[in-house]
């Protein structure tokens, strides 16, 4: 089968410093990647790259099968969720939901089919009404989730969606990203620098180091089997 999303010879400097270093990545369909290293090493930049948020320096980016590398973002088919929550304020959290769907001209009945799906999945029903800062820091990542749900895309970015909440609502947080993979199966792309959301949400584990991926693996096998010290030591398993 062809890959989901698949990375060749990816590079990206910001003047002199290469961010990432001719990086290459193939991601199964429905897999469940996690991009895991210290902050700096590039999981932003690649997930950005990814999006269409920032222009490569070189290397290309195929989303099933078709070369994205120069397309815009909104015809990537796909979808991302930041650690800061980039609702609009002003609206409800129907609108927030609707809001890319009226500009993309999609008829009323789709739309309101989709956001009472989105709404029904992530069970925030009772909130559609309220506005963001009426919402806890949970409940508004939730509706962050919502946004890229209703466009039904083929591939979830998250940057780092829970490092802003408290440790009860991350975990549990966790729990319904792993059940929203399950019931969706579609690709999803994680960054975190947290190792235990790492172990329990990955498919598969990339381990980054300066804009290079260190080890590729199931998380048995990065935790039993680390290829190097640094992976090692980043997981904390004893070596
Ligand atoms: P991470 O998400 O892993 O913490 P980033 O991808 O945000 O790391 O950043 C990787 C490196 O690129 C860091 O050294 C950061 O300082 C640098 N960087 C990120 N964005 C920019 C930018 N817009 N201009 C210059 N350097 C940047
Ligand atoms: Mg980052």
């Amino acid at each position: 089968m062809q890959p989901s999303v698949s990375i060749k010879d990816l590079s990206l400097n910001f003047g002199n410093v290469k961010v990432l270093d001719r990086l290459n990545l193939d991601i199964a369909q429905g897999e469940f990647i996690v991009l895991l290293g210290p902050s700096g090493c590039g999981k932003s930049t690649l997930l950005n790259c990814i999006a269409g948020l920032l222009d490569v320096s070189d290397g290309q980016i195929f989303i099933n099968g078709k070369n994205v590398t120069w397309e815009e973002p909104k015809d990537r088919g796909i979808g991302m969720v930041f650690q800061s929550y980039a609702l609009y304020p002003q609206m409800t959290v129907e609108r927030n939901l609707s809001f890319g769907l009226r500009v993309a001209g999609m008829p009323k009945d789709e739309i309101n089919r989709r956001v009472a799906r989105a709404a029904e999945i992530l069970q925030i029903q009772p909130l559609l009404n309220r506005k963001p800062a009426n919402l806890s820091g949970g409940q508004r990542q939730r509706v962050a989730i919502g946004r890229a749900l209703v466009r039904d895309v083929d591939v979830f970015l998250f940057d780092e969606p829970l490092s802003n909440l408290d440790a009860k609502l991350r975990s549990d947080l966790r729990v319904e990203i792993k059940r929203l993979h399950a019931r969706l199966k579609n690709t999803m792309i994680y960054v975190t620098h947290d190792q235990i959301e790492a172990l329990t949400l990955a498919d598969r584990i990339a381990i980054m180091k300066n804009g290079v991926i260190q080890q590729l693996a199931d998380p048995h096998t990065i935790y039993n089997k680390p290829v190097n010290l640094y992976v090692a030591g980043f997981i904390g398993s004893p070596s």
